[in-house]
């Protein structure tokens, strides 16, 4: 039995008459068309909706955003790559008319407009939401690493320059006493010179990263990048990489990304109630629950989602000093709300005794009198201070409890946590071909991150209703606007 056989080249074919005809009704570019047309691209900042009344004429910036939208969705990100498919690639051909804008064009556009593209993807939210495509009940924040434009080697930490320098001097060092071997015995005219030159080059690099060292101090931050200078050295699984920090909530529902954050702080640990707050204004609902990992535990932080209504589940992270050295950690006292005292494992009671600031938050504090423990046969496995244990209360610490009560009630919030938000991740970054980033520079990168979680929503509702589903969902949004 043959192969199957492709057609003779030679042979003449019949072309369906109209570009229209290669796009069925359930192809994802009637809708990227249609959503863009709806769009009012001035207010969301897009510059040049109008045409110039003079000079050459332009791209329309929605014929731009539709090419951009078709390659983030098909894995096309780079702008030469984006101009050589509207060559060969039918459906960019129907989705930009046959318009053929060159790369340089391209790459200006996403990079001039990060807050508008930043807009766009608000745009598409607000579609899911009044599509019902969230369910407003649960959201699991959680961040990942996307690697920038910068390389390794041209990151520089304090420890790093310290190190260089050190290694520097130490080789400037060898070399001179190695000079002065020579010149104590016959000198030997060529390896001196070359000697002299290794010594050049090392001045030169010692001049170079003092210098660093000098912008760094000058700048009062702890690392420098060199290519983009806004990215960070974060560690990023097994390895340390250059990176920015994407913040997500994603809604449980559909695991679809109701609000997302670029940031370059290495740590996850103040970004819990920034958004959860997001994501609740975006579904608009008075309460809602949100769970992230232990990386995000912190007490300000789950105060300022309880007071706006929202419903925290975060783990607590072993912290306490204590633990290690196989002493009791606070858990081990027992709080009695009623009496204001905390009971410890010998069963003394622990009574207030003052109140102090402590990093912005009121502390109060806890003791016994001191020859209580000093007398107490469990006091190796409590503390060595001479004045015995105290222990420290905030003054929102209720909130805590609650939590941490909250968390061991309902161990399968955790499970759903990993669940919902390294969907969306995996996606991106295996799925989609996304984890890196082309811009550089915090602004344009948010701009460029907006791009793909608006990609992933797509997807997700793509697979979820379909294209027709979709395009008639805009047309009822249009209905109720008018
Ligand atoms: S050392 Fe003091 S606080 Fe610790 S268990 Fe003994 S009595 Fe209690």
């Amino acid at each position: 039995m043959p192969h199957i056989q492709g057609r003779d080249r030679h042979s003449e074919v019949q072309f369906p008459p109209t570009l229209d005809d290669y796009i069925d009704a359930e192809n994802p570019v009637r809708f990227i068309d249609a959503f863009v047309d709806q769009l009012d691209l001035a207010a969301l900042g897009f510059v040049r909706v109008a045409a110039a009344v003079e000079g050459r004429p332009g791209y329309h910036p929605g014929d731009l955003l539709k090419l951009y939208l078709y390659g983030y969705l098909n894995r096309i990100r780079s702008s030469r790559g984006l101009e050589r498919e509207t060559h060969r690639n039918v459906e960019l051909m129907w989705l930009l008319k046959q318009l053929r804008p060159d790369h340089k064009t391209i790459a200006d556009f996403r990079k001039v407009h990060s807050d508008a593209l930043r807009g766009v993807c608000r745009q598409f939210t607000q579609l899911c939401k009044e599509l019902e495509l969230f369910g407003g009940e649960l959201v699991a924040i959680d961040g990942s690493k996307f690697l920038a434009v910068n390389s390794r080697r041209r990151n520089f930490t304090v420890d790093k320059l310290q190190k260089i320098l050190k290694e520097v001097d130490e080789q400037i060092e060898g070399y001179l006493s190695e000079l002065e071997q020579q010149d104590a015995a016959v000198p030997a005219l060529e390896q001196s010179e070359r000697l002299q030159r290794k010594l050049e080059r090392l001045h030169e690099r010692k001049a170079k990263h003092e210098a660093l060292q000098a912008q760094m101090t000058e700048l009062g931050q702890t690392q420098l990048s060199l290519t983009d200078a806004d990215s960070r050295r974060m560690v990023d699984g097994p390895h340390a990489s250059i990176c920015y920090n994407v913040q997500t909530a994603v809604d449980a529902k559909h695991k679809l990304i109701v609000a997302h954050e670029v940031t370059n702080e290495v740590s996850d640990q103040l970004w819990l109630a920034a958004m959860a707050l997001q994501a609740q204004e975006v579904m608009d609902v008075e309460e809602i629950e949100a769970v992230a990992d232990r990386g995000y535990y912190d007490s300000q932080n789950v105060k300022q989602c309880v007071d706006a209504g929202i419903t925290p589940y975060v783990s607590k992270p072993p912290t306490s000093k204590n633990g290690p050295l196989g002493r009791f950690t606070k858990e081990a006292f027992t709080y009695d709300g009623e009496l204001d005292v905390y009971r410890c494992p010998a069963g003394e009671r622990l009574t207030f005794r003052f109140e102090a600031t402590q990093k912005g938050r009121m502390m109060r504090n806890y003791e016994l009198p001191s020859r209580v423990c000093r007398n107490c046969e469990l006091k190796m496995q409590c503390t060595d201070a001479a004045r015995g244990r105290r222990i420290r209360r905030w003054e929102d610490e209720s909130l805590l409890e609650e939590m941490r009560d909250r968390v061991k009630a309902n161990p399968q919030r955790m499970k759903q946590r990993r669940e919902i938000v390294e969907h969306p991740f995996g996606t991106l970054k295996c799925g989609m071909n996304q984890g890196y980033f082309l811009c550089r520079g915090l602004t344009k990168v948010r701009g460029e991150m907006s791009l793909s979680i608006l990609s992933y929503n797509l997807k997700r509702v793509f697979n979820i209703l379909g294209t027709e589903a979709m395009i008639a969902g805009l047309t009822v949004k249009k209905t109720v606007k008018e």
